[in-house]
């Protein structure tokens, strides 16, 4: 992990992703799904910042967003291109396929994300043909077994087919295959969550790794706190498609100023050999996107709520010098309301 005084990689200006519900025959719309709701977030190049939150909360889509395989429905989406911030929020063809050469997504599922009827090499070496990589048979094999070195894998499974190896190799095929474009940025959506246990850290470790080999920046997407602890610089706490606190990690980890995110830290387990995966419970249920509460949207499940709450939103905003927070009344409160 590195904190980088090199500046922002990336850059999101109140990003925005509603979808359109849709009835009757005729489709019309009668409601809107909110899943990314006005974000603002910066990644620095070599940081990683992680994005936590229930599933539901919008953190995939936001994900998406970035790569443009969703297209925002608002907002912008900056990126560091020789040495200066661009906006990348509505380039077309041949500039945003330079771009997604930069910006790759590890996935979370390796068994539905590798095509099944390709040998290893072929989808290790697929990006380089989609993004127009010029190069010999010779130079592609030559990159491929390279990248299958970086990431741990024998070169001797590169005429194998994904059927034939593990989870962990797999995810393995699933990183090469996000590096051989020697990106700049990764976004991982929930890399490990697919795994075993005894696999996850190891998947881990190699992402940090390679990290640090390749100067990279990411993006890491999880509902597992104790992975987003590990491996990230600073946290960013996502919930109903808003972030709701930002702050470094350990700031964040040791003082949270948020109800929800103190309600998600709460329900960590205490430290268990047998219970490697620390998941997230919060009493009651999150709100239907489509019926989003008033005023700030977490009071439906806040022990801190006033009638302010359900009426007024609050900013997300960097209150009494401490990390920025959207809550009226940040954490720590100097008496506890009784339960
Ligand atoms: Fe809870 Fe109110 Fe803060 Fe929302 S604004 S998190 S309801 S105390």
């Amino acid at each position: 992990m590195s904190h980088s005084a090199d500046g922002a990689l990336l850059e999101l200006r109140r990003l925005r992703k509603h979808f359109p519900i849709q009835r009757g025959v005729l489709r019309r719309t009668v409601g809107w799904i909110r899943a990314v709701d006005d974000i603002d977030l910066e990644v620095n190049t070599g940081e990683t910042v992680g994005l936590v939150g229930e599933s539901g909360c919008g953190k995939t889509t936001a994900l998406r967003t970035i790569v443009r395989a969703v297209e925002p429905t608002d907002g912008e989406i900056l990126f560091r291109t020789n040495g200066e911030m661009k906006s990348i929020t509505a380039l077309e063809s041949d500039a945003l396929r330079e771009v997604r050469q930069q910006i790759r997504v590890i996935f979370q599922d390796p068994q539905s994300s590798l095509n099944p009827r390709f040998k290893i090499r072929d989808i290790i070496a697929e990006p380089l043909k989609a993004y127009g990589v010029t190069a010999s048979r010779g130079e592609l094999d030559d990159i491929v077994v390279d990248t299958m070195e970086r990431v741990g894998l024998d070169r001797a499974y590169v005429n194998h087919y994904p059927y034939s190896l593990s989870g962990g190799q797999r995810q393995r095929v699933g990183i090469a295959r996000a590096l051989t474009t020697r990106p700049r940025l990764i976004l991982a959506d929930e890399p490990t969550s697919a795994l075993d246990a005894s696999v996850q850290a190891q998947i881990i470790n190699l992402l940090l790794q390679l990290q640090q080999q390749m100067h990279l920046s990411m993006l890491f997407v999880t509902h597992d706190l104790s992975v987003v602890r590990h491996v990230s610089d600073r946290i960013a706490i996502m919930y109903l498609g808003e972030i709701v606190e930002l702050g470094d990690t350990d700031e964040v980890f040791q003082r949270p100023r948020h109800p929800y995110t103190e309600a998600l830290f709460a329900a960590i387990p205490k430290p268990d050999p047998r219970q490697p995966s620390r998941r997230i419970i919060v009493e009651g249920d999150i709100p239907d996107p489509a019926h989003r509460p008033s005023g700030c949207p977490f009071h439906p499940r806040c022990r801190y709520a006033t009638d302010l709450c359900s009426t007024e939103k609050p900013a997300l905003e960097n209150r009494d010098g401490a990390h920025p927070v959207a809550c009226h009344f940040p954490l720590p409160h100097g008496e506890q309301p009784a339960e």
